[in-house]
């Protein structure tokens, strides 16, 4: 049969398919990144109590009201952004659904999107089912943007940016002189911002900015989160938009005639999370990655990787150069096979593959048990 000329453009998610490989050889997987350890009893609790309370039928489509609610405060809170519950935001399937509805509803075929590169993999394929040309820019050394390609990058075809700070894979954060230059572009160019901070509060060094809080940025910026990460609830699919009633009147409907919504139940146990945890919750949820990242970090320049303590999300992206000669899949496939840790080739991460054949990403959202047993097996590859 026939399948359709955009999905042979890219191909199968390498993050699903190393689970899949970590699973085979009983390795412990540091590939896809979802935590090993439990979500907040609160959450749970409450999930269970609007399962009892029957709170199962669909929610409104763009998003229960106690959810979105929630969602503004949480904006006004830790942003001091005002966010119309009504209007402007959108309650989806994941951070993931998030993108591609915004995407599909404002994105044309024929536009360019910026991507920065490393990339986290569903941007490309976002992209190019909308039709549009994903455009990629390179970041620096450090994992920052390289601002002078990104200025290069826009053109009078480009309808957006993606932007994903605290970044996958870098563990980048992008600063406010960077995001004010990216803003200056958009502005000057009338192209969207869509930013993934799914991320935002595993950070460890710097100030999340949001770049719908530089000036001008508010009326043209797409800014996407969820629970997942902040709750550890990786497999309820809680994702969020913010954006202007203009963008959300599209993004809406293309929300609605892809998911319906999103789990009902999950949104009040979601809306409960963000209404009770307070600063100390997100305090500590930093300090307990911090420890974790210090542990995965020591282990892999222990084992002999080059790589740079992220300032912010839950991965190390590592080059293997000093240990091994082989391309970055078949080196990832090896070390789950031969050592039982499972990462994610850096290929993946990039448009021209040749740019991460030296290079793999550990996922360190496991408990500092799992990373130590992770460590210890990785010290015998020298
Ligand atoms: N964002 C996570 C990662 O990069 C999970 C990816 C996924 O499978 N949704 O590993």
């Amino acid at each position: 049969m026939r399948t359709a000329q955009r999905t042979h453009t890219f191909t199968e998610s390498v993050i699903r398919e190393m689970t899949r490989v970590a699973n085979r050889h009983g390795a412990i997987n540091l590939a896809q990144g979802f935590p090993d350890f439990p979500a907040p009893d609160l959450l749970k609790e409450a999930a269970v109590e609007a399962i009892r309370a029957d709170l199962n039928q669909y929610a409104i489509t763009w998003g229960a009201p106690r959810l979105r609610r929630a969602l503004a405060e949480k904006y006004r809170r830790f942003y001091g952004m005002e966010v119309d519950t009504e209007r402007e935001i959108v309650v989806t399937c994941g951070a993931t659904e998030a993108m591609a509805s915004a995407m599909l509803a404002l994105v044309d075929p024929g536009d360019e999107i910026v991507v920065y590169e490393p990339f986290y993999e569903n941007y490309g394929p976002d992209s190019i089912l909308c039709g549009a040309k994903p455009v990629f820019v390179p970041t620096r050394e450090d994992g920052g943007p390289d601002l002078d390609a990104t200025a290069a990058a826009f053109s009078d075809r480009t309808r957006g940016i993606i932007i994903n700070t605290p970044n996958n894979p870098t563990g980048h954060v992008f600063a406010g002189d960077e995001l004010e230059v990216i803003a200056r572009l958009c502005i000057e160019h009338d192209a969207v911002a869509f930013t993934d901070e799914i991320y935002e509060h595993i950070l460890y060094e710097g100030e999340h900015v949001p770049i719908a809080t530089v000036e001008g940025m508010r009326e043209r910026t797409v800014t996407v989160s969820g629970a997942s990460k902040t709750f550890s609830v990786t497999g309820w699919r809680i994702g969020t938009i913010v954006a202007p009633p203009e963008l959300t009147d599209a993004i809406k409907k293309t929300h609605d005639f892809l998911t319906v919504g999103a789990p009902a139940p999950l949104q009040e146990a979601c809306a409960a999370g963000i209404e009770q945890l307070d600063q100390s919750y997100y305090k500590q949820l930093a300090d307990d990655y911090r420890r974790r990242r210090d542990v995965m970090y020591d282990g892999l320049v222990a084992a002999g990787f080059a790589c740079r303590p992220p300032a912010g999300s839950y991965y190390i992206l590592a080059d293997f150069s000093k240990l091994s000669d082989l391309p970055d899949d078949e080196f990832a496939v090896w070390l789950a096979r031969e050592y039982g840790v499972a990462s994610v080739p850096g290929s993946s991460f990039y448009s021209d593959a040749e740019d991460g054949r030296t290079q793999v990403r550990f996922a360190f959202c496991k408990t500092l048990q799992t990373l130590e047993q992770a460590a210890g097996r990785l010290r015998h590859l020298g």
